[in-house]
């Protein structure tokens, strides 16, 4: 089961509240919460929920904290709202090409 197919089965079996602190995470806060695999292994997803525990983000970090395992990871809506990281710019490498063009240009010539 794909990551975002067991949230949502999940999200359809339990309450949308935090097992952990027992915060309600219904409407625009839903992205907050996340899906726990109890035995920590995220392949481990029964249809029938029993390997799953909804946690807020919060929780969930804390929960992890103890563990060193692969299955808590950001959730695909944690995932859209971040922009593109990169700082690099393409036109700075562009405007250096072009200067070393113009260097070599100026070699021929004095070459001539
Ligand atoms: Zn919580
Ligand atoms: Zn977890």
């Amino acid at each position: 089961m794909k990551k975002i197919e067991y949230r949502e089965q999940a999200l359809k079996i339990f309450p949308w509240v935090c097992a952990s602190c027992g915060r309600d995470f219904s409407g625009k806060k839903l992205c907050e919460l996340t899906v726990h695999h109890k035995d920590h292994n995220f392949k481990n997803n029964p249809p029938d929920g029993s390997n799953w525990e909804l946690l807020c983000l919060y929780c969930h970090d804390n929960e992890h904290s103890r563990f060193l395992d692969a299955e808590w990871l950001p959730t695909e809506d944690a995932d859209r709202k971040k922009g593109p990281t990169s700082t690099h710019n393409p036109f700075a490498d562009l405007a250096n090409l072009v200067k070393k063009r113009d260097q070599y240009k100026k070699k021929d010539k004095a070459d001539e």
